[in-house]
């Protein structure tokens, strides 16, 4: 799985298409924002960070540290650009559209992406991309694109046969020295034993069997 170049961690994460004047299902609320991570210590032999005062739902299933979020939607303002850790990771396990939170569009071509344009990246982008932004359903993709016409030009519409859960974005602890405090922000895999140094704060979704598609197209024969 390929970071895009906007994942990198001296780039701003691209920001999320939207209708003008909604708020994403995934974006983090005032309430909710900032992130105030507990006090993180080394684990023993060298095996990466853990909070002081861990719990067992810190960790997912692969053993990956996760931020703590508190989960209040629609309290304080709108934080745009920053995602909401628990609605971004259960977006992505359930497929759910990012801006409405019901479920993503899907039909035989596979489920629908709206990402920021890295054509660029490298050849058959977006093959093999680390996805993490959710995908979106078809109304939502069409208010984004209908009323803001640069996101037409900005992003690009993407089927996606097999999108598959494959590791975490998130901040990334100094080893050996956990105490220096996050370096940066990373994509990293599940199997990459850096991923033990990371604070995971998104699912990472590797994109498999890509087909750039014309978003009008689609719109249109979904009309039908
Ligand atoms: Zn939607």
């Amino acid at each position: 799985m390929k970071p895009t170049a906007a994942q990198g961690p001296s780039t701003p994460r691209p920001s999320t298409p939207r209708p003008p004047g909604v708020v994403p299902y995934i974006t983090a609320w005032g309430a909710e924002w900032p992130l105030y991570p507990p006090p993180v210590t080394g684990r023993s032999g060298g095996r990466g960070i853990a909070y002081v005062d861990e719990h067992s739902i810190d960790r997912d299933e692969e053993g990956v540290l996760w931020a703590r979020a508190t989960y209040r939607p629609g309290q304080g303002r709108p934080e745009f650009g920053n995602v909401h850790p628990l609605r971004q990771r259960r977006a992505m396990q359930r497929m759910l559209c990012q801006v409405c939170g019901g479920p993503a569009d899907r039909n035989e071509r596979g489920v629908l992406w709206l990402l920021a344009d890295h054509r660029r990246d490298w050849p058959g982008w977006p093959e093999t991309m680390a996805a993490t932004h959710p995908p979106v359903c078809l109304p939502c993709a069409a208010d984004s694109t209908r009323a803001c016409p640069h996101l037409r030009r900005g992003f690009v519409a993407v089927r996606v046969r097999e999108p598959r859960i494959s590791g975490v974005y998130g901040a990334r602890y100094y080893p050996p020295n956990p105490f220096i405090g996050p370096v940066e922000h990373v994509v990293k895999a599940y199997g990459d034993l850096g991923i033990r140094w990371v604070i995971a704060s998104q699912l990472a979704m590797e994109l498999r069997g890509c087909a750039l598609v014309d978003l009008a197209t689609e719109l249109a024969a979904a009309d039908r």
